[in-house]
């Protein structure tokens, strides 16, 4: 089955890929010539909606996107939906990542989850969203290579090891995306998806 992933975003089109497996074939944004697309939902879910809208109304095949992000306890749910641009509109993961430690230097609260929403259109209509979370901890000081984005500083609940230590087999199973790309696969491989 051909899936369009409305991502430019190189790890999450990775991520997505070894979630799924072979029987779907992933392609992303990269070099397709669509303009960016202005996430200005108030939620994961309108953003995610927005994005696969948008993109399918360009090209005729099923397209999905993912909008993702932290939320973190005892900044009242922030960054949120601003995940990507914490610290500023071109933020890079370390920015972000080091000023989210920055806001939590000195408290004991750590508790987040990555959210996650995907939501699937065809021919410029939503046919459904899918959402996964997974708890966690922030830890005090990043660990590990792997993942992206705030990976090195959070660590899933039951694990002591954050996500960026983590092997990519695990992540992909216990993530936030995991969890609602799953959805996302039974839905497609039900007869009449
Ligand atoms: P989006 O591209 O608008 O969905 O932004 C997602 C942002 O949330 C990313 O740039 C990361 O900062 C953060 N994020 C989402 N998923 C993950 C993940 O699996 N690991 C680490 N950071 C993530």
């Amino acid at each position: 089955m051909d899936l369009l992933l409305a991502t430019r975003n190189a790890h999450k089109t990775r991520e997505f890929s070894h979630i799924l497996g072979e029987e779907f074939q992933i392609s992303d944004l990269s070099g397709l010539t669509i303009p960016p697309i202005e996430e200005t939902g108030r939620t994961f879910a309108e953003n995610a909606t927005l994005k696969a809208l948008a993109v399918s109304q360009d090209r005729h095949l099923l397209v999905a996107a993912d909008d993702s992000g932290l939320e973190v306890d005892a900044l009242g749910g922030a960054p949120g939906i601003f995940s990507a641009r914490y610290a500023g509109a071109n933020a890079s993961d370390r920015e972000n990542v080091a000023k989210l430690l920055r806001e939590l230097s000195g408290k004991r609260e750590r508790s987040a989850r990555f959210r996650c929403v995907i939501a699937l259109a065809r021919d410029g209509e939503l046919v459904r969203t899918f959402e996964g979370t997974v708890e966690g901890v922030i830890v005090d000081l990043a660990r590990g290579e792997g993942g992206f984005g705030y990976d090195p500083v959070f660590q899933p609940n039951g694990s002591d090891k954050t996500f960026g230590e983590l092997r990519a087999e695990i992540k992909n199973r216990i993530s936030h995306r995991a969890k609602a790309t799953a959805q996302l696969r039974e839905f497609l491989r039900a007869p009449g998806a």
